[in-house]
């Protein structure tokens, strides 16, 4: 009985924390106050700002142009995390440090909601190079797919209406413009792709944050240069790259600015393959408040590039608007 009883207090204490239980009463009826959100990484923040609008008070607590993976919350952080009423994590291990404080921090009645594990089931992760089984932490970029980030958007949809009734509408109408836009953009991908020649599909990036968007548009992700640890290669893993992209005739190697890599550099050098150092995986373009500092901003600057490096035309692009389709209002943090 006892052990039942600990087996009981155990679990619900998991669904508190992870659950975002659907019987919550809501606390918007009590509380005429905006709900307090925080987001994680910048695309998330903006897909969850798209939803959401003016109508809750949103932060994405790790700054742009910060390595998002091994990111550590500072102390002043848990008094944010303790004041809000939702989180809103990418999961799949990307964000460790952040959950444990949060989790030490939690308010009664708030709870920590993993997009990427509402949409993926665990047979469908990826492990690979920079990711492997062996360390347990799948590839967690799930929101470089614009699929998986109509899912992210939905669910956050479904939860802020049900933290916040009183706004419900707004939600659904912001969310349906919002999918119409990813679906745009969805579509002008699949467009684009065509005019990639069949054997230029192939990526070579130095941050391995294109495995999800390769399966569903038919690339194939060849290498990835960052080890698990995200140290720089060993000069013997480096010496196996250039062999393979000599083999291979890879067109081009993409690099991301948050991750400087003259490593990369040294074998674009040696292979005479095209570097380029410009896409971004939680960094958005421009500015706070500028039409293209959103998700569909990021996507449509990495798609841009990546086509054209690759031989493909870029022009299915040039109709997506990238502004966030109810205005600019979460607060984004800065690295410097
Ligand atoms: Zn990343």
């Amino acid at each position: 009985m006892r052990s039942r009883l600990i087996v009981f207090l155990v679990f619900s204490g998991l669904l508190m924390s992870w659950g975002c239980r659907e019987n919550e009463p809501s606390r918007a009826a009590a509380d005429p106050a905006k709900l307090r959100i925080i987001t994680t990484v910048a695309p998330i923040t903006s897909i969850v700002e798209n939803v959401a609008g003016d109508k809750i008070n949103l932060i994405g607590i790790i700054p742009e142009g910060i390595d998002s993976h091994t990111f550590e919350p500072i102390p002043s952080d848990a008094k944010l995390l303790a004041q809000a009423d939702l989180i809103i994590i990418n999961g799949l291990d990307l964000e460790i440090p952040t959950v444990k404080l949060a989790e030490a921090n939690l308010k009664r009645g708030a709870c920590i909601l993993s997009l990427g594990q509402r949409t993926l089931k665990e047979s469908d992760y990826v492990y690979d190079f920079s990711f492997p089984k062996e360390k347990g932490h799948p590839n967690p970029h799930l929101w470089l797919n614009p699929e998986y980030a109509m899912s992210y958007a939905k669910i956050a949809r479904d939860e802020l209406s049900r933290l916040d009734p009183t706004n419900k509408s707004m939600y659904e109408q912001n969310a349906a413009a919002f999918l119409k836009k990813l679906e745009a953009l969805d579509q002008a991908t699949k467009e684009a792709v065509k005019t990639i020649p069949q054997n230029n599909r192939r990526l070579l990036t130095y941050h391995d944050s294109w495995p999800y968007f390769a399966r569903r548009y038919g690339f194939q992700v060849i290498g990835a240069v960052q080890p698990s640890d995200f140290s720089d290669p060993s000069p013997r893993e480096v010496a196996r790259l250039i062999e393979q992209i000599r083999k291979e005739k890879v067109p081009a190697l993409f690099g991301s600015e948050v991750f400087p890599s003259p490593v990369l550099e040294q074998i674009a050098r040696e292979t005479k393959s095209r570097y380029i150092d410009k896409l971004r995986d939680d960094e958005l373009p421009g500015k706070p408040g500028e039409a293209k500092h959103s998700y569909i901003g990021m996507m449509l600057d990495n798609l841009t590039i990546m086509f054209e490096a690759l031989g493909g035309s870029a022009e299915a692009f040039k109709k997506i608007d990238p502004s966030p389709v109810a205005g600019s209002h979460a607060d984004y943090r800065r690295k410097d």
